[in-house]
């Protein structure tokens, strides 16, 4: 396996450096921070450092030293699909699934709790914590057990069953909380400070932050490191959104690609922060938020990473967008028949945002463009179709199924 290349910590606001440790904030202004690699390394050896298969072939760019703490569960390596039934119906040259309910449990997700219950262990702790929406907490969960640690995973009452069954079944201590998100993980925030458990919230952590700048390294590669023009990433807190935005500015850095993508920050309507923000020109104003059926986009208070992502976004000469829930919705079904990919609401919110975007003339259809599909939907709850079953003998099946068929 490949050395890790990580060199430091820089302060994303006052530049300061800090020493590579288990260290959640600037010690000079508190400022957010971001993993450094050794770039002159990256520009010399180029692709040629990756080795092995799925995640942990970005090893060189990601923060775990020793390959004994890289723990797997098989996550990365995911598809990324060329739509081109669904690019005719959007009127979009070329368009590009990266379809991450693939991963291990379903979500996104697993690359970041790779690197975090990774570096959990290689910092020494013994329990892991999450407040979640439901995809976060069944992630953290199944990567903690898998390296044998406790997992203290907080989940939002409304959260599905299937998400409630999957962290009830890899939990170690299962919490039910009520409220919002936003409200707790300002409690949460500051007990992290104890020490009690590793971080494994999207809040801070750099080195868990940092598992999902492989996406950006994955498209890149699987597209012969000729990325997309456009590339569209859902915005919680920004994750995600940050993680990919910085792989493609670190490739084209190294001279691995010519140049970033230009990206696209998708959220829900009834969450929209961010995208507020970025059309009203001024910073990020925190929102009282209600129920959204993206429910791992339902977070009205980004904190400093809606600020990051939208200085990202500004600087990149990038869009926001939001869409309403039917849209959401909408596009589900689309995706869903169009191209044979069922994914959650949450996943298909960068596809509803990307239509509307179309549709609004503030994305050019003449490029190509990549969705990321954060989850898959096999995890959602939703009203089943009728049950209403129909018995048939001989006659009347081949009757039913000429009809059908119109043979
Ligand atoms: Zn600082």
């Amino acid at each position: 396996m490949s050395a890790s290349l990580a060199r430091d910590l820089a302060c994303i606001d006052c530049g300061a450096v800090h020493a590579l440790g288990y260290r959640l904030e600037c010690g000079k202004c508190q400022g957010l921070l971001e993993l450094r690699y050794d770039v002159d390394e990256l520009r010399r050896h180029g692709p040629a450092l990756l080795g092995g298969a799925g995640l942990w072939r970005y090893a060189p760019v990601l923060p775990i030293a020793d390959p004994a703490h890289r723990v797997t569960l098989g996550e990365g390596g995911t598809p990324l699909l060329d739509c081109p039934r669904l690019a005719t119906r959007l009127g979009v040259r070329r368009l590009l699934l990266k379809c991450e309910g693939a991963n291990p449990t379903g979500t996104v997700k697993d690359r970041t709790s790779a690197t975090a219950v990774a570096a959990a262990l290689q910092f020494g702790f013994t329990a892991t914590s999450v407040v979640s929406s439901g995809n976060a907490g069944s992630s953290v969960a199944a990567y903690s057990a898998r390296a044998g640690l406790r997992s203290l995973v907080f989940a939002y009452e409304r959260a599905s069953a299937p998400k409630l069954l999957h962290m009830a079944a890899t939990a170690t201590d299962l919490v039910i909380y009520r409220g919002v998100y936003d409200d707790l993980i300002g409690l949460w925030d500051r007990l992290v400070e104890e020490r009690l458990f590793f971080d494994c919230g999207a809040s801070r952590n750099p080195y868990k932050h940092e598992g999902k700048k492989t996406l950006a390294y994955e498209i890149a590669e699987q597209t012969a490191w000729q990325p997309p023009d456009v590339v569209v990433a859902p915005v919680a807190v920004g994750e995600t959104f940050i993680a990919t935005a910085r792989g493609f500015r670190e490739m084209r850095d190294a001279g691995w690609i010519e140049r970033a993508p230009l990206m696209v920050a998708a959220q829900a309507t009834r969450a929209n922060a961010v995208s507020r923000a970025f059309r009203s020109g001024g910073p990020v104003v925190p929102l009282t938020i209600g129920y959204t059926v993206a429910e791992g986009l339902a977070s009205g208070h980004p904190g400093r990473k809606g600020a990051w992502a939208l200085r990202l976004l500004r600087e990149g000469g990038g869009v926001a967008g939001d869409a309403e829930d039917e849209a959401i919705l909408a596009a589900q079904r689309l995706l869903a028949r169009e191209e044979g990919v069922w994914a959650g609401p949450t996943g298909v919110a960068t596809l509803a945002v990307l239509i509307r975007l179309l549709e609004e003339r503030l994305v050019d259809p003449a490029q190509t463009i990549c969705a990321i599909v954060t989850e898959t939907g096999l995890k959602t709850e939703a009203e089943t179709p009728s049950r209403a079953g129909t018995a048939f003998d001989e006659d009347s099946l081949r009757r039913l199924v000429r009809d059908r068929l119109g043979r």
